[in-house]
């Protein structure tokens, strides 16, 4: 029998860090378990009734079972611009700054194919979404990690770059709110954004997935609309996290004409566009009421709260997000980050997710989702606090400040 042997773009992924947290959450399952699973990024509310409707009737239409436009349709790029007029006063034309995506990931996956040479450099947040810095492998480039540390607010630190690096740099990803740290940003981070990268040629790739999932009222910007933005770069932005439709896959992409262009050159070769039926769903998710949002930001703000509080009254630190259903949490010492997922995992069946697996930079820290009910969240809370007294008593650790 031939061997296939995988291309060198495979062969140097870097290894899949939660493949062993993977492994670890099949053999609790099998041994019967009652896994609290806090790993994943996926929200577990349904998609608003009246979304699903929409699509009901839309996938009954002939003229929506062929071929899409890869571009989308009108109606569709007339519907993202309507609505980032209304939610961030940013005029867009939807001809020319507006593409359709098949979930935002798919973009953030190509667009790297269509401006990175091999050679150049991909400024990547780390810890981050892994994709930027994959997509970035895939096309030949290198990424260089942008640190995301705590006593910088979670933003990348610019001055940090060495010119060198900034002169070979053709793209940098940002993500705010982000994934994994929940932190927002301000204009001024942005106009900062802008500065560098007319200085050096970068375009900017914002990605914005979590920009509607946010607490107290404190609704974050986008980066379209700070001045320059587009002459500089796209907003990658999807409906998997605003209306629970991640099984879905439509996203898309605003901003800069050229860079869009760019983009849907790579697209049109590949791919075939957004079943039509789901884009028609999504002009009518575009319309959704005010009551049904506030009603999924009240779910995750409970859970929130439950888990904040809960995680902070066990000593821990925690990051308190404003915005995204993450909570980026210090592991306690003796831990590195795989090793306090396995305790809580093994001694109480809740699975976190470790901060290294976003990039080195994220270890001594752990991520847990917000996508169980504020129940379970509570219980998650009562069983890490028995696993933290067992590490305890294992570690003889007394850096642990726990309440008896
Ligand atoms: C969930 C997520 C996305 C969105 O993915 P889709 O492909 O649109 O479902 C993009 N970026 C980040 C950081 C995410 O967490």
């Amino acid at each position: 029998m031939p061997t296939f042997e995988f291309a060198d773009r495979v062969k140097h992924l870097p290894p899949y860090l939660f493949a062993a947290i993977d492994a670890m959450k099949q053999e609790a399952l099998s041994r019967g378990v009652d896994l609290i699973d806090l790993s994943i990024g996926d929200p577990d509310l349904p998609t608003p009734k009246h979304i699903v409707e929409a699509m009901k009737e839309a996938v009954e239409k002939p003229a929506h079972h062929r071929y899409p436009s890869y571009e989308g349709m009108p109606a569709f790029r007339e519907a993202v611009a309507g609505w980032y007029k209304t939610r961030f006063n940013v005029a867009l034309d939807p001809r020319t700054e507006v593409l359709s995506l098949i979930g935002s990931k798919e973009g953030i996956g190509h667009i790297p194919l269509a401006f990175v040479n091999p050679g150049d450099v991909a400024l990547v947040p780390s810890p981050g979404y892994p994709v930027y810095p994959v997509a970035t492998l895939f096309a030949g480039g290198e990424s260089h990690l942008m640190p995301l540390l705590e006593e910088n607010g979670f933003l990348p630190d610019f001055r940090a770059i060495p010119e060198s690096v900034l002169k070979k740099a053709s793209l940098m990803f940002i993500n705010y709110p982000n994934n994994p740290t929940s932190a927002v940003t301000s204009r001024s981070f942005y106009e900062d954004v802008i500065e560098l990268a007319r200085k050096y040629h970068i375009i900017v790739c914002h990605d914005a997935a979590y920009s509607e999932i946010y607490y107290d009222g404190r609704r974050p910007m986008s980066f379209m609309e700070v001045d320059g933005s587009a002459e500089v770069g796209i907003e990658f932005h999807s409906l998997s996290k605003t209306y629970n439709m991640t099984g879905w896959r439509i996203g898309f992409a605003v901003g800069n004409s050229r860079v869009l262009a760019g983009l849907g050159k790579i697209k049109t070769n590949l791919d075939s566009g957004v079943f039509e039926a789901i884009q028609e769903a999504a002009i009518v998710a575009f319309g959704t009421g005010e009551e049904v949002l506030s009603g999924i930001r009240g779910v995750y703000q409970a859970r929130r709260d439950a888990l904040y509080n809960g995680l902070r009254g066990l000593g821990l630190h925690v990051i308190k997000p404003e915005a995204t259903f993450y909570l980026w949490t210090k592991v306690p010492p003796p831990f590195d980050s795989s090793g306090f997922v396995a305790h809580i995992l093994e001694t109480s069946g809740v699975l976190a997710t470790p901060g290294n697996g976003f990039g080195s930079p994220g270890e001594g820290y752990v991520r847990f989702a917000l996508t169980v009910p504020v129940e379970r969240i509570k219980e998650a809370v009562e069983r890490i606090k028995k696993a933290l007294r067992e590490g305890f008593r294992k570690n003889g650790n007394a850096s642990l400040n726990l309440k008896p």
